[in-house]
């Protein structure tokens, strides 16, 4: 049978016309049940992400709720073990790196901490500094370093 008469066929067939799309508008297909896996994963990683570092502000501010924060972590880390045991495994040794670089010392300020930057708001310091030195003008020799941190 030649194309042509399939393509005749289908355009006068009933009076629904056979269209997958409208202009203007996307055709989102439906999520499969892995993509909903791997969208609840990706959530569970964020919590998990942001959790860590609420542990590492309050333990570096020696703060009380501290293991009331991290008993939330480690129930955040048991829900990604029970979805996905090889993704947990994959990521586990480099949550714990990373959670212990979260840390600082409760005599230093540090920009990354919301506890460190409302201690310096309500203390009028500025944890932020100037704007790295336009290094194109000849002599700027200046290094940058956003990470350092300042001493309270
Ligand atoms: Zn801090």
């Amino acid at each position: 049978m030649p194309a042509h008469t399939t393509t005749q066929r289908i355009s006068t067939s009933g009076s629904q016309p056979l269209t997958l799309a409208v202009p203007g508008q996307r055709f989102t297909a439906p999520k499969t049940e892995a993509q909903h896996r791997r969208d609840h994963l990706d959530r569970l990683l964020g919590v998990r992400s942001q959790l860590a570092r609420l542990v590492a502000e309050r333990r570096s501010h020696r703060m009380d709720d501290e293991t009331d924060v991290f008993s939330q972590q480690l129930a955040v880390e048991g829900a990604i073990h029970d979805l996905d045991l090889t993704t947990y495994e994959e990521r586990w040794p480099s949550w714990v790196e990373a959670d212990v670089t979260l840390e600082h010392e409760p005599t230093t300020l540090v920009s990354w901490c919301s506890l460190c930057r409302a201690v310096a708001t309500r203390s009028g310091v500025n944890l932020l500094r100037p704007e790295p030195p336009d290094t194109t003008h000849e002599g700027a020799t200046q290094s940058w370093d956003p990470s350092e941190s300042v001493a309270a």
